[in-house]
Parts: structure tokens; C-alpha cells; sequence
């Protein structure tokens, strides 16, 4: 999860990392005593989780009160690169001497953490690495041991940091490495971290990733999520704890077990070609354990997505053994039309592996008239295809 900027200043100063007086506002008028706070000028900042805010005309610097309420008014409700601005952030004004660049992130390729920084910072860093790469310091982090006073000497002297802050640099260093472990974050980063006039460093401006795997040990989490953007049915189906993804294609998924959903995809996406281009419309695993209430969830999330033209249950007997899940999904179809979700739209389910003959018979005396069984995972893909072609 993605935080937006004043979001992840709050992480820096819980942490002790030097930051900026700020205040973040949905409404210019409120823009006015906040910048009489910080003696009338003011950083107005757009909150949108794209870079280049500042290019593209979302940061702007305000001199009085006024100008400050005049900037709020004209950058809330700006589109940058597609995101429309709902909040601005206004920040005490810095003396800029110099610009640099630090991070903290999740290196997947090489099995490391890794420390990146850089004294030509403030600009894109994309373009550091591209241009002039040996101005990006890379430091790989050893998860065990971390960011110590060595190591943060280490990444401050690759990028070769004046030596009158090179102190202060790796004290912000050690403290971002704390925010990223307590925090439980896959990215921080500091673009531009400031040398002020007075010879502070500063961080101006920061962005932070979290990692939503951690939610079960970070509970004030769930507060950072920006609720309005999530997609109403992927937070339906959280607020049911399904694993569910949604996806740009007409053919609703439902599988038990998250590899043998991944295939199906494939396998939907595959059949699709010879249907129109149909493809899957979602990623639905319901576990081991598909009792006819997550059967029921699942289905009523799939079929409340519009774009849903057919389902395809596909499962794989294991412990759960398909006459119950065949159960699951012949009271699950009871349960939604009970509660006047009548199910409008095909469904085939294909069973396989533990118990599927008596699975098969329950669903074929069950005889609902929307309910289609394929025996094969291609065949049914096929199906399910068809049907939404149709
Ligand atoms: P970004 O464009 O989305 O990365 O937004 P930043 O917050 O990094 O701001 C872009 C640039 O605006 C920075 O690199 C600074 O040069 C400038 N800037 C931001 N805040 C201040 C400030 O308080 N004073 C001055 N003089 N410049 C600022
Ligand atoms: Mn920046």
C-alpha cells in the first residue's frame, strides 16, 4: 500500500526523522490559520500517489496567507497524470541549499535489502540511474543486521556526502531504517532530502510503501488506507476476509487454493481467445475450508460485478471433499436467493479429486437451472468462455 506524502511524514516524525511543520486540508479556506501558523508562508502541496508533482505544477511556494488559500484553491481538484487532487498539504517553507536523494527498499532479485542514496537528489532518480549512474550509491542491507552506525557510514561515504553533514546524514539513515523495519515497509525513500541554509538536513519530501502482508501486527494501519480510491468490490470482499482481486475480463472465478486459481486464470484466459478475447474478471481463492457461507460470499461478490457475464467454480477436492463443497454451493445459491440476489448468470462448476462422483450427483440432483457441470478444468474454462461470449 502505497502512502500519500503527508502520510508518510507522520511515519518520519513518529520516528524522529527531522521533517517539516505541515497540516494537510480538503479545503482552501481552512488553508489560511495554518499558514498564519507558519508566519504566513507556506509549501502548497499536492497529495496524489504519482511522482513529478512538482513539474507538473502541484507544488507551489506562497508568501502570504492569501496566496497560500489562492494556491490551495487553484491545485485542489487539478488533475496530475490522471490522479485528481482531493487534499493539499501545506508545509513550513524551506531554505533549500542542496538536494539529496535516500531509500530504503525490498531488492526481490537479489534476496537483500537495499539502501540507495545520492547527492544529486530533488530531480527524478530514474534519471540519476539512467545518466549518470555512478551518482546513485546502491547498498545491499542485511535484513539481520541492519542499518548500524557502520552501515550508515558506509552508504554516506559511497555517495560521497559533504563531510560537515556527513553525521547528521547517517543519524537520518539509522532512523529511516527504523521506519522501515517498525513500520513494515517494502519502500522509503526521501526525494529531495535537504541541506538548509542553516545547514539542516532535512526530509522534504518522502513516500513510503507498506507491506500489506504485515496488517496482522500493524493494526493502525488500516486508518493510512485511502478508502475512497480502494475498488468497491475488492472492499467488500475484504470486509468478508475473501482473497479476491479484481480484473479487467467477463468470466468470474472461484477456486479453492491460490495456485490452482492462478492456472484457472491462465486456463480461462487461454479458452477466451477462441470466444471473443473473454477473460477471467477476477481472482478468487476460497481456501481449503469452502463452507456454503464463503461459497455464498464469493458468489455474491462475483456476481455484484456488472461485468460479470458467467462463472467458473472451479475445485480440487482435498481435505474439504467435493460433496461438500457441492453442498456449499447448492446452499449458497438458496442462501443469495433468499436474500432476493437471485442468480442471474450461468455458473459452471467443474469438481475434481476427493469425492468428486458424489459432488457431481449432488450438484445433478440439485438440478438448478443456471448450473452447468464440465468435467475437465480445459473443458470447463471453455465453457465458462462461451457463456460469456454470448
Ligand atoms: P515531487 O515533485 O512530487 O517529488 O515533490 P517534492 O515535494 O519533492 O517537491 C519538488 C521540489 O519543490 C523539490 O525538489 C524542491 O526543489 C521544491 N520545494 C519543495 N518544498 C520546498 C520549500 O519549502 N522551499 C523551496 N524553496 N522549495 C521547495
Ligand atoms: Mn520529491
Amino acid at each position: 500500500m502505497d502512502l500519500f506524502e503527508y502520510q508518510a511524514r507522520d511515519l518520519f516524525a513518529k520516528h524522529g526523522v527531522p521533517v517539516l511543520d505541515g497540516d494537510v486540508i480538503e479545503t482552501a479556506a481552512d488553508a489560511a490559520a495554518i499558514a498564519e501558523r507558519f508566519g504566513g508562508r507556506a509549501v502548497v502541496k499536492a497529495q496524489v500517489k504519482v511522482g513529478g508533482r512538482g513539474k507538473a505544477g502541484g507544488v507551489k511556494l506562497a508568501s502570504d496567507p492569501q496566496d497560500v488559500v489562492a494556491k490551495a484553491e487553484a491545485i485542489l481538484g487539478m488533475d496530475i497524470k490522471g490522479h485528481t487532487v482531493h487534499k493539499v498539504m501545506l508545509a513550513q517553507t524551506a531554505d533549500i541549499q542542496e538536494e539529496y536523494y535516500v531509500s530504503f527498499l525490498l531488492d526481490r532479485t537479489n534476496r537483500t535489502f537495499l539502501a540507495m542514496a545520492s547527492v544529486e537528489g530533488g530531480v527524478e532518480i530514474e534519471v540519476v540511474a539512467e545518466e549518470n549512474p555512478d551518482a546513485l550509491a546502491k547498498i545491499p542491507v542485511d535484513a539481520n543486521e541492519g542499518v548500524t552506525a557502520e552501515k550508515a557510514a558506509e552508504i554516506v561515504a559511497a555517495a560521497k556526502f559533504p563531510a560537515e553533514i556527513a553525521d547528521q546524514v547517517a543519524d537520518v539513515l539509522q532512523k529511516l531504517w527504523v521506519v522501515f523495519v517498525k513500520e513494515d515497509a517494502l519502500l522509503v525513500e526521501v526525494n529531495p532530502l535537504i541541506k538548509s541554509g542553516d545547514g539542516k538536513i532535512i526530509a522534504l519530501d518522502g513516500k513510503v510503501s507498506l507491506d500489506e502482508n504485515a496488517e496482522f501486527r500493524q493494526p493502525d494501519h488500516e486508518a493510512l488506507e485511502d478508502k475512497a480510491a480502494a475498488n468497491p468490490l475488492e472492499a467488500a470482499a475484504k470486509a468478508k476476509g475473501l482473497n479476491y482481486v479484481k480484473l479487467d475480463g467477463q468470466v468470474g472465478i472461484i477456486g479453492n487454493g491460490a495456485g490452482l486459481v492462478m492456472s484457472t486464470l491462465d486456463v480461462v484466459a487461454y479458452a477466451g481467445e477462441n470466444h471473443g478475447g473473454v477473460k477471467p474478471a477476477n481472482f478468487l481463492d476460497i481456501g481449503g475450508g469452502a463452507s456454503a457461507e464463503v461459497m455464498a460470499n464469493g458468489l455474491e461478490i462475483i456476481l455484484g460485478d456488472t461485468d460479470v457475464k458467467s462463472v467458473f467454480v472451479n475445485v480440487f477436492g482435498g481435505i474439504t471433499a467435493c460433496d461438500a463443497v457441492a453442498n456449499g454451493i447448492v446452499q449458497a445459491l438458496a442462501l443469495l436467493e433468499g436474500k432476493g440476489e437471485a442468480v442471474t448468470k450461468p455458473l459452471v462448476v467443474r469438481l475434481d479429486g476427493n469425492n468428486a462422483e458424489l459432488g457431481r450427483q449432488i450438484l445433478t440432483d440439485a438440478n438448478h437451472p443456471l448450473v452447468e457441470q464440465v468435467d475437465t478444468m480445459d473443458g470447463a474454462a471453455d465453457r465458462a468462455a462461451e457463456l460469456a461470449n454470448k
